[in-house]
């Protein structure tokens, strides 16, 4: 969908150092990148800083993987939105079922963590999905509707949202969704936000899909319409991002 600008975010995770960061960095300023793609990388909260520093390139952005729900004060280890912008990073990742998982957070703290980043000018990378029992169990859609619902009731404009559907079982284990599953999901989850957020503003969210992307199979999901963009984990960290950023000339 041309209206909406292809995008590929890159989450390190809890993974670098000072010169992995950099070196990162640097391949994205060296090489040619797709014009049209919107780029974010998401290194760990130490090297933030260091990666805005060294980025060159206009179209890529700096992202957390986290933040908090409060502008500052005894929140120790949280995240402040606000240090953020302080330090040049513009985008969060907010959500991931890592987080979700490990560290318990609830739909409810993610949509109120949303709600604060955008508040205060921050764009959200917000992912949802369903874990390989709730997909077995045929609840796919139940649960993308659940996760987007809670943020629905507090964001009312979805302009500097993108959406990353990320198949639980799909992250970090090589299997990949099939094209055609991810564009059904997609699909679904449009048609719902369509009936929260309304048609138009529906029309116009990105959704990036999630899970094992990598340099060979990027391309796969090209023709697919309502797939705007991917998520990116482990392949994020390799050469191999360049040709996911590139996969839709
Ligand atoms: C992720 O963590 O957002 C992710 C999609 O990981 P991977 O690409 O490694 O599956």
């Amino acid at each position: 969908n041309k209206a909406r600008t292809f995008f590929v975010g890159g989450n390190f995770k809890m993974n670098g150092s000072l010169e992995s960061v950099k070196s990162i960095v640097d391949r994205l300023n060296e090489s040619k990148l797709a014009a049209s793609t919107e780029v974010v990388i998401a290194p760990p909260a130490p090297y933030l800083y260091w990666a805005a520093q060294n980025n060159k390139k206009s179209q890529v952005f700096i992202a957390a993987q986290n933040s908090y729900d409060k502008a500052s004060g005894a929140y120790t280890g949280e995240i402040s939105v606000n240090c953020l912008k302080d330090v040049g990073a513009t985008w969060v990742i907010l959500g991931h079922s890592e987080r979700r998982t490990i560290l318990k957070e609830t739909d409810e703290m993610v949509a109120s963590k949303t709600k604060f980043a955008l508040d205060n000018g921050v764009k959200v990378i917000l992912c949802i999905g369903e874990t390989l029992e709730e997909r077995k169990a045929g609840i796919t859609l139940e649960v993308c509707a659940r996760q987007l619902d809670a943020v629905s009731s507090k964001v009312s404009d979805w302009s500097d949202v993108v959406v990353a559907y990320e198949p639980v079982w799909a992250i970090g284990t090589g299997l990949a969704a099939t094209p055609e599953d991810a564009e059904e999901t997609h699909v679904g989850i449009r048609k719902h936000l369509a009936s929260t957020i309304g048609a138009e503003q529906a029309e116009k969210v990105r959704i990036l899909y999630g899970g094992s992307v990598n340099g060979k199979n990027a391309n796969t999901f090209k023709d697919k319409a309502n797939i705007d963009g991917f998520l990116v984990g482990g392949a994020s960290l390799k050469p191999e991002f360049v040709d996911i950023i590139n996969s839709r000339e």
